[in-house]
């Protein structure tokens, strides 16, 4: 039998991974700049915390979950995302008072959707996120925005679109689902058949459907931006003031609400057109009702979450190349299988000051073993043999520079330590 990575995962492999490196160093950085705090949360939950928190008439909950059942028959779920874990930590650890509050966290992850694989779209895939919790003003909400255009334009993404939108809360959304219904259910027959389930239930969702007739017939719609409370527009307007002060470019489109049921208020997307169906690199919102109806005490917050596959396609698509930094510093090419006893005391003292440093085979060729440093970028390479012992001198090879030194042996290491800190 030969074994496969399961559809709709895949590998990393080591030429690749400096890519995914580069991309954490980034959120990393950005995390300090804001002062976000990591946290890390389990991979599997309880089924009912996402069927609350991500809410139950999501195509996440509907259809994209990996459940199991535990061997006492508990119904548990692969994590589809992070915020619900994130709340629940926050409520389980009472982190709003054993902590500054407000809260900054970020996290990193896989997460797990079971949909139809294709470009952009994975049932293992990377998110990271940042959730600002216990801070009901709009600078929350623009400070999470602004993280993340700052995260996209420090990957260097071209063209990233960020797609701007106000839902309402429950006060101003009532009167709104009302109007909007008695469009949809005039127009019933025409909707695709999860548009015409969802009228009822959660009608703003149906702005969310792909199918492009639905989109054609939703251009008619009213729309939540025109039928704001006055607490909520002004509230979206200063995100909007805000973000012009911060130099966020932003387009306002009434279309964005969402995949999840628990936003309030703001919502957003970041988007990139060349990546075809799968566009959104990120997204995330505002969600003040979220923490109470997840049984903690009721606590404003907004978050962000971004896809990391989707933003190595969109800096493949744009040839945007993320140069490997990460290679090996210093080769030590025994010539002998009796010169390997000092290679290994060398190696020693290099790891000590920091240098990474491995040790050749000793019956690959000195041919072969440069060539080695020549394809994957190694720095120095210390060439061991009879003559070298003899001298007390060891041959170091700067592969860059293509040039070559003896160095007494006790000075080798200082030596080469001295020339990666000049570089
Ligand atoms: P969501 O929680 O659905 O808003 O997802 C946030 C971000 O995660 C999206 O904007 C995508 O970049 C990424 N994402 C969501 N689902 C997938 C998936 N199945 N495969 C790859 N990336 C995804």
């Amino acid at each position: 039998m030969k074994f496969q990575a399961p559809r709709g995962t895949y590998d990393i492999l080591p030429d690749e991974a400096h890519k995914w490196h580069y991309l954490e160093k980034i959120i990393r950085k950005n995390a300090k700049f804001f002062d976000y705090k990591e946290i890390r949360f389990p991979i599997f939950e309880r089924l009912e915390l996402f069927q609350r928190g991500v809410g139950k008439s999501t195509d996440i909950v509907e259809k994209e979950m990996y459940v199991f059942k535990d061997k006492k028959g508990r119904n548990f779920a692969l994590r589809p995302e992070g915020t619900a874990s994130i709340v629940r930590a926050y409520i389980e650890h009472n982190m709003n008072s054993s902590q500054k509050n407000p809260l900054r966290l970020f996290y990193f992850g896989p997460m797990f959707r079971y949909a139809r694989p294709q470009k952009g779209r994975y049932r293992q895939f990377y998110q990271f996120g940042f959730e600002y919790i216990g801070n009901p003003e709009p600078i929350a909400d623009a400070e999470i925005i602004a993280i993340g255009w700052k995260i996209y334009q420090d990957m260097k993404i071209p063209n990233v679109n960020l797609e701007l939108n106000s839902v309402g809360c429950v006060n101003c959304r009532r009167k709104y689902y009302k109007e909007l219904k008695k469009f949809l259910i005039r127009k019933r027959g025409n909707f695709c058949s999860v548009c015409q389930k969802r009228m009822n239930s959660n009608p703003m969702r149906t702005f969310d459907c792909k199918n492009k007739n639905c989109q054609n017939l939703l251009n008619n719609a009213p729309i939540m931006l025109e039928n704001l409370c006055p607490e909520c527009e002004s509230h979206f307007q200063k995100v909007l003031d805000l973000l012009n002060q911060m130099n966020v470019k932003y387009n306002v489109n009434s279309k964005i609400v969402r995949g999840l049921d628990y936003y309030t208020r703001t919502a957003f997307e970041y988007k990139i057109e060349y990546l075809g169906a799968q566009d959104a690199i990120g997204g995330g919102g505002r969600y003040d009702e979220l923490i109470e109806y997840l049984g903690g005490k009721s606590t404003p917050a907004v978050g962000l979450s971004g896809g990391l596959e989707r933003i190595i396609l969109s800096l493949n698509e744009a040839k945007i190349d993320i140069q490997n930094e990460e290679s090996l510093d210093v080769f030590i090419i025994p010539l002998e299988e009796k010169f390997v006893k000092i290679s290994i005391e060398i190696m020693q003292k290099l790891h000590k000051k920091s240098i990474s440093s491995i040790i050749s085979d000793s019956q690959t060729s000195l041919k072969n073993n440069l060539k080695y440093c020549d394809e994957n970028r190694v720095k120095f390479a210390i060439i061991i043999g009879e003559n070298e012992i003899k001298s007390k001198e060891f041959t170091i090879k700067n592969i860059n520079e293509k040039s070559q030194k003896k160095i007494p042996t006790n000075e080798v290491c200082e030596y080469i330590f001295i020339q990666l800190k000049n570089n």
